[in-house]
């Protein structure tokens, strides 16, 4: 089968012909519907080199990924081929504490493990089939359309975590602002908000296009990032300021713009790896912000994910790609010009 492959650093990813996998004890064959086209592929084929991660290339790219069951290694028990599954993408030790709970980002042993997931190490949903090395990363996916729902393993989790952690902050009268809210993980971002939350949403992105798109899934106002976009946060909010930060993009302008914002004991949480810093001095930030980096999200929380989407309440905006085509997702990402997630169909 075609697999597209990151076969070193720095380097684009290229289509190579490679053995279909077979599952051995534990393992499942997913046939893959979709894999999401991710901005951290970017950083995987630019900005990364020998020595930096405990593992690296060669492996098939894809950490966002859904499909059906194809077929299952000896010991796996209530799956059957044909069931449609969501890829929990980054895949612990199983055994540590963190894993316990189903906190498999934060696995306590991932340094020995090497690979981060499939995708991230070992190989991705960007592939006719994919091997998941244990069934406990398989979520079902009910009625849900798996092509659709692969985004949710990702630009879906990965906000929904964040999002999750500052909800106390997040009652009525509260307000959210969501910078990059017109890419992947924001437009995901401020859905969640919407349908977890009271709180006001102000979406912030770089041209009106994306801010209309937050605008069309829930954001209340949009601002435009630049000089004064602290000020019109601050009119919007009536000089108060907002109570949580998400910062998508993670870059010095947006990281600086949340610190200028976030009101006393507010959450600026930072998810983008944009590669931005944050200087932090006394009479920098407002008293008792608290500044958070994530990393992607549990397993309960993946299933949270999914109810969403089954009920109707969160819908990942996709544009499809043929794996031929994976080049051009890569290049319109790039250019920021994807509207919503770009997804893979190997088939
Ligand atoms: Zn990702
Ligand atoms: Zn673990």
């Amino acid at each position: 089968m075609q697999a597209l492959r990151l076969t070193a650093w720095k380097s684009d990813p290229e289509l190579i012909e490679v053995d279909e996998p077979e599952p051995g004890p534990g393992e499942v064959v997913v046939k893959v519907a979709g894999a999401g086209a991710c901005h951290s592929d970017l950083h995987l084929m630019h900005d990364f080199t020998d020595g930096l991660l405990p593992w690296g290339p060669p492996f098939t790219l894809g950490h966002e990924n859904a499909g059906w069951v194809e077929a299952m290694g000896p010991g796996v028990t209530g799956l059957a081929a044909g069931d449609p599954v969501a890829v929990y993408g980054p895949w612990g030790c199983g055994r540590c504490a963190r894993c316990r709970v189903g906190m498999e980002n934060y696995c306590e042993r991932q340094a020995e493990l090497g690979a981060a997931g499939g995708g991230l190490g070992h190989d991705g949903g960007m592939a006719r089939y994919m091997l998941v090395p244990s069934d406990r990363w398989l979520v079902p996916l009910g009625d849900l359309d798996p092509v659709a729902a692969a985004p949710l393993t990702d630009a879906g989790l990965t906000p929904y975590h964040a999002i999750k952690r500052s909800l106390p902050l997040l009652g009525a009268g509260s307000t959210a602002m969501v910078i990059g809210a017109g890419g992947g993980l924001g437009h995901m971002g401020v859905q969640i908000l919407a349908a977890l939350t009271p709180a006001t949403i102000i979406a912030v992105d770089q041209n009106q296009g994306a801010l209309d798109r937050a605008s069309q899934v829930g954001a209340q106002h949009g601002v435009i990032s630049g000089e004064d976009a602290a000020d019109q946060v601050r009119d919007i909010t009536k000089g108060r300021g907002i109570d949580v930060c998400i910062d998508m993009v993670g870059v010095d302008a947006t990281l600086a713009l949340g610190a200028a914002v976030t009101r006393p004991m507010g959450h600026l949480t930072i998810v983008g790896i944009g590669g931005g810093t944050l200087p932090i001095s006394f009479f920098s930030i407002a008293y008792e912000v608290s500044v958070a980096t994530t990393y992607w999200g549990t397993i309960p929380e993946l299933m949270e994910v999914v109810t969403l989407a089954a009920e109707g309440r969160i819908t990942p905006h996709i544009q499809r790609f043929g794996l031929a085509d994976a080049h051009t997702a890569y290049e319109a990402m790039q250019a920021g010009t994807l509207e919503g997630r770009a997804v893979i169909i190997p088939d």
